[in-house]
């Protein structure tokens, strides 16, 4: 059964660098991990593969042989068929931290390396006036804090922990599983690479304990939808006084009545007469902040959109606003007045409209159409 080539294994070009190759490679093994595929022996299969093929070519010797002379160059040994093989690749010195983070994954305990405190999401809904010209919001969070009683240290002599007697402080218990070196997440520090004789009562040790805190938000004007306010270091705190995580207050806007938003602008509708659509008015009409003129120039059509400039949302971070924009709908009276009846019947004998069929959105262009 002839093997595949080592190159193409990885992925890699035959000039390929070192570093192009280490992260073909960190990107395989981390795809094909067995600790990430349980029970998948295709997924091993191809981890064994780029782990062979890594081991060749990260070797400056064996690559230069297997360059030359193919897979003849660096098999041709003993009877195991490996011959230039001199042992497993060292996982952990291609994933350093990414590896505590595999393991991470099954929300299993950490790795001593990982001591950064999490990332916090708070979500907040505000009112769109809010969203519009800002605000500030106390929110109450819980979050992992420093334990004052043992000062973050976890024990209570205060000399805090020590290394780990089983995995010598790396948190993790390596294994030869075939051609490559496994590792396991230690049993008896939980991975942390430290342990902990005089555990503090109150934290057990942990050097963190839940607390519940207020913070005041503060929402700027203009924020849309779906916005993320970071604020640095206001996550848990890390292990041991290790460097806090963040707060992400990720906002949600409500609705409102009659303006809807549409980036910067805000739109809404308002209904008109047909004298005031024909004619030409000023009218009054409700802004998101006090009432703004309404300009409606003579022989407005229903459904037309008018722009009054500045009166939308602000800007962030910016100068100015966006603009409010009007839909002025003609309303057609349901109930008359005899007179009004009359007056009207009167005004349609002077009026020709042509009933003749047009293209929709055609009419609005229309001229004179009620000369
Ligand atoms: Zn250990
Ligand atoms: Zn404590």
């Amino acid at each position: 059964m002839s093997k595949a080539d080592y190159y193409e294994v990885l992925g890699v070009a035959r000039e390929a660098s070192d570093q192009e190759l280490k992260s073909a490679y960190r990107k395989l093994a981390l795809q094909y991990h067995p600790d990430r595929n349980p029970g998948n022996h295709a997924a091993e299969e191809k981890f064994r593969e780029a782990s062979e093929a890594y081991q060749v070519l990260s070797d400056a010797d064996k690559r230069a042989a297997y360059d030359r002379f193919g897979h003849a160059g660096v098999s041709g040994g003993g009877p195991g068929g490996f011959g230039g093989f001199s042992g497993a690749v060292d996982l952990g010195d291609i994933f350093g931290d990414l590896f505590g983070e595999m393991f991470n994954m099954g929300g299993q305990q950490r790795s001593g390396r990982q001591l950064r405190g999490d990332d916090l999401r708070f979500d907040l809904a505000i009112d769109f006036e809010e969203a519009i010209f800002g605000t500030e919001k106390e929110i109450k969070i819980r979050r992992l804090e420093a334990c004052e009683t043992c000062k973050a240290t976890g024990s209570v002599s205060g000399r805090g922990p020590s290394v780990c007697p089983q995995c010598h402080g790396r948190g993790q218990i390596r294994y030869q599983q075939g051609f490559f070196s496994v590792a396991r997440t230690c049993s008896t520090c939980g991975g942390r690479g430290s342990i902990i004789s005089d555990p503090c009562q109150i934290c057990r040790g942990e050097t963190r304990l839940t607390k519940e805190i207020k913070l005041t938000v503060k929402v700027p004007p203009g924020v849309e939808e779906g916005t993320r306010i970071r604020y640095t270091g206001e996550g848990d705190v890390g292990r041991g006084g290790a460097q806090s995580g963040d707060l992400y207050v990720v906002l949600s806007i409500r609705r409102h009545d009659f303006f809807e938003r549409e980036g910067q602008n805000l739109h809404c509708v308002i209904p008109i007469s047909f004298p005031q659509a024909a004619l030409g008015a000023e009218i009054e009409i409700p802004g998101v902040d006090g009432t703004v003129m309404l300009k409606i120039p003579e022989g407005t059509q229903s459904g037309k959109e008018l722009r009054i400039r500045g009166k939308g949302v602000p800007y962030l971070n910016e100068k100015g606003r966006g603009d409010l924009i009007v839909k002025v709908v003609v309303q057609i009276p349901k109930k008359l007045s005899r007179a009004q009846r009359e007056l009207i019947a009167e005004l349609g004998n002077s009026m020709t409209v042509e009933n003749k069929p047009t293209s929709p959105g055609l009419l609005d262009k229309m001229k004179d159409l009620f000369s």
